[in-house]
């Protein structure tokens, strides 16, 4: 079995190597041909030397010419083959080419009285592995009816040029028939290893299915359960906020439980969002010229609280070298560095955590730059380390549970970090520490557009660190259009108490003929909160409608699909401002404030 192996991997050197990656039906065409070629040109030499050696030459040119065109022929299309790689038509062509030189030689060698009739036989079998099923029945049909009309010639008298006698007779026929023999054995050998490999590429993708599958199913289940315990929290502290003697405190318990969970609950959604788009390829990362220095002290800002309140120190030391600028997305680098921090300061509880910046050379490139977050907290067994990075995995469940936190974090960390040609890495002890490695490249990649740094303030920093706008701003009429009943409901609650005047609108037609009817009634709106999807006219569809009859208000997009892209997709439509579902609260007022207070 070794040798033969070795016997596919010689034909297999000589298949163009684009063709062993690509499709394997043309892979298989491709090795037929190497091996026909093979086979074919070496008989014919053979076959040329004999003729020379024991016909006179008068006679030898008749076999010499068909041979030596088959030769030639033969090494021609394997030349084509690896010009064009279209293994289909050369496949077909070397069939047709042995078929003709067979019929030639034939004709040309005494008929039915040829040496070479032997490869008649091997023609089906060609035909099977050259073009497939359907091509041996007419090669079957087209050998049947040659042999047949040669022996007429025979049996009607006419004159075909004399073949060989004796002894020349029977080395030609014994050469022929070995060939002839050896293409044949061949190709049905190598039909039996292209079915072998056919059957092991078959079980590995009903392995690769299985396995997908089993995933998704542990996935369905680990989203379900991470979506159950909040749930459980929320509709149980709701029951508890229907009973009639609870005290202040017992109220207030209820209601922050029910807020913490709520938040709980959004976290997951935006994690598996992020997740399901880096599995899927779809995230989408904008990068630009963008300050390591100033992504590290924001994040170090944003965290700083969180640390302290767990009497944690968190340090930021910036190393020498350092580049002012790096080509990447700032939001993205924003998100992995909260993440890794945020868990460094879960993960401990003495000690401190500390964010290392530096630059590595690595030499033809601007080099990287190096992200290091150390902490000095529980540490991860060398056999979780890996684990830690799949998602919903957790190192020690019964410990992360303490800690809580659903296992999608590093995950995405891992994702992004590659999508941005990065590499995450992770150093730990157990009972020591940890050191989490991002490592980003400095330089763009070649064809890169530079542009300005996008703002450093994400949602996450800026829902942090704006100051409140004054609330003596709101005053005024708003449009409201929503069609969710209780979601109209929450609106007016929240809205109506700062002093705002609201109109609700259903859906989005009702939504552009109120607003302007208003305009002419001469009681214009303040601005309009808009959601995106509405029945009969959607948000989008709306607010192109109002701009393009004039309207020139403030927009304010309300939707339930927050990531960037629907953000630009509300503001590419004619939006002044975005604000995401659920809603926040202290968000929303800001914004209207904002709007409201504009001339
Ligand atoms: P989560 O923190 O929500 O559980 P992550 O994906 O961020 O999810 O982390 C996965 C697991 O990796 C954690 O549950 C924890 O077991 C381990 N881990 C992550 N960071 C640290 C750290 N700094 N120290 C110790 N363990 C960590």
């Amino acid at each position: 079995m070794r040798g033969a192996l070795g016997w596919v991997e010689f034909v297999d050197r000589w298949v163009p190597e684009p063709l062993h990656r690509g499709d394997p039906g043309v892979r298989r065409r491709a090795r037929v041909i190497v091996f026909n070629v093979t086979v074919m040109v070496t008989y014919s030499l053979v076959r040329i030397v004999i003729e020379l050696a024991l016909e006179p030459f008068a006679a030898a040119w008749r076999g010499v010419i068909p041979l030596a065109f088959g030769c030639g022929a033969g090494v021609g299309l394997t030349a084509w083959l690896w010009r064009r790689g279209d293994a289909e038509r050369a496949a077909r062509a070397g069939m047709w080419l042995v078929a003709a030189v067979a019929v030639a030689f034939t004709l040309a060698k005494g008929g039915m009285r040829s040496p070479g009739l032997p490869w008649f036989v091997v023609i089906p079998v060609l035909a099977r592995a050259c073009a497939g099923s359907r091509a041996v029945v007419t090669s079957t049909g087209l050998v049947a009816a040659f042999l047949v009309g040669c022996s007429l010639f025979d049996l009607f008298g006419v004159e075909l040029p004399g073949g060989p006698t004796g002894v020349q007779l029977s080395v030609e026929r014994l050469v022929a028939l070995l060939a002839a023999t050896v293409l044949c054995g061949g190709l049905v050998y190598m039909h039996g290893i292209f079915e072998e490999e056919a059957q092991r590429a078959l079980v590995a993708a009903r392995d690769a299915a299985t396995s997908a599958s089993r995933a998704k199913s542990l996935f369905v289940a680990n989203v379900s359960h991470e979506i159950r315990t909040p749930m459980t929290a929320i509709l149980g502290y709701t029951d508890v906020l229907a009973e009639a003697d609870l005290s202040e405190a017992e109220r207030r318990e209820a209601i922050e439980t029910l807020r913490r969970n709520g938040h709980h609950l959004l976290a997951l959604i935006n994690d598996m969002l992020d997740l399901s788009k880096i599995e899927a390829g779809g995230l989408e990362v904008r990068c630009s010229e963008t300050s390591p220095i100033s992504v590290a002290q924001h994040v170090v800002a944003l965290l700083r609280e969180r640390a302290r309140s767990k009497g944690l120190l968190l340090e930021l030391e910036v190393g020498g070298d350092l580049p002012d600028r790096i080509w990447s997305d700032a939001l993205r680098v924003q998100q992995i560095l909260v993440n890794l921090i945020g868990n460094a300061i879960k993960f401990t509880e003495r000690g401190g955590v500390r964010l290392l910046v530096s630059h590595q050379a690595v030499s033809g490139t601007p080099g990287e730059i190096v992200f290091d977050v150390i902490d000095s907290g529980i540490g991860i067994a060398a056999g979780d380390r890996e684990r830690v990075f799949a998602p919903f995995s957790q190192a020690d469940p019964s410990e992360s549970r303490r800690y809580g936190g659903t296992g999608l974090g590093l995950a995405i960390s891992l994702g992004l970090a590659e999508q941005l040609g990065g590499k995450l890495e992770l150093e730990s002890e157990l009972g020591r520490g940890s050191t989490f490695r991002l490592r980003l490249p400095v330089g763009a990649p070649e064809g890169a557009q530079r542009g300005a740094p996008p703002p450093i303030d994400s949602e996450m920093v800026t829902r942090e660190s704006t100051p409140q706008l004054a609330r003596a701003a709101l005053r005024g009429r708003v449009l409201v259009a929503e069609d969710g009943v209780d979601n109209q409901r929450l609106i007016e609650r929240l809205l109506s108490r700062v002093g705002l005047e609201l109109e609700f609108a259903s859906d989005g037609r009702a939504a552009i003929d109120q607003a302007l009817a208003a305009e002419h009634q001469g009681r214009p709106f303040g601005a309009v909160l808009m959601d995106m999807q509405m029945p009969e006219i959607d948000g989008y569809a709306a607010t192109q409608a109002l701009r393009d009859a004039g309207f020139a208000r403030p927009i304010i997009a309300l939707s339930a699909h927050a990531m960037t892209e629907d953000r630009e997709r509300c503001l590419a439509c004619g939006c002044d401002a975005f604000a995401a579902k659920p809603i926040d609260r202290r968000a929303l007022l800001d914004l209207l404030a904002e709007y409201l207070a504009k001339p």
